[in-house]
């Protein structure tokens, strides 16, 4: 069994949707970034990564890259499944939590925990999603961004 951490922060801008935990959320700003900006799987991505010792999020998928131009980031999760697979790891379990000051994470929490194993192919029950405010202090209080943090266990399997 190896163990991996991921921290991911994206910008909350007017003119985009916000796309967290692989699900469409509705609200009044979104996450910028080169892809669909979901923190949460981001982090989730780093976390398998750091585990299975394979970089991270930007060294596989560049922000450079016209290929993951707006690109749905449950694919870049399945990829990295299959990336860890390839050193013969598989997810045993994941915590993550999301650090936002509005719109309240929780009542998606069950949507997302649905999506996320689904796309990794694992339990529900191997996947915990936490949310969180800061308060109103720092980026995430004043709604300048949000960021996610996840911790993954792996195991090898062959
Ligand atoms: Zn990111």
């Amino acid at each position: 069994m190896r163990i991996g951490m991921g921290y991911d922060v994206h910008q909350l801008v007017e003119g985009r949707e916000l796309w967290l935990g692989g699900i469409k959320i509705e609200h009044s700003l979104g996450l910028l970034g080169h892809s669909d900006a979901d923190v949460l799987i981001h982090a989730i991505c780093d976390a398998l990564l750091g585990a299975a010792n394979m970089r991270d999020i930007g060294y596989h998928f560049p922000d450079t890259s016209a290929d993951t131009l707006d690109i749905d980031s449950k694919i870049l999760l399945r990829k990295v499944i299959e990336l860890i697979a390839t050193k013969g790891y598989r997810v045993g379990n994941i915590d993550a939590t999301v650090c936002a000051q509005r719109p309240k994470i929780n009542p998606h929490i069950p949507a997302m925990k649905a999506c996320l194993a689904k796309v990794m192919g694992i339990d529900e029950d191997d996947i915990s999603i936490k949310a969180t405010t800061t308060e109103r202090l720092g980026f995430v209080g004043k709604e300048e961004g949000m960021s996610a943090y996840a911790v993954a266990l792996i195991q090898k399997i062959r």
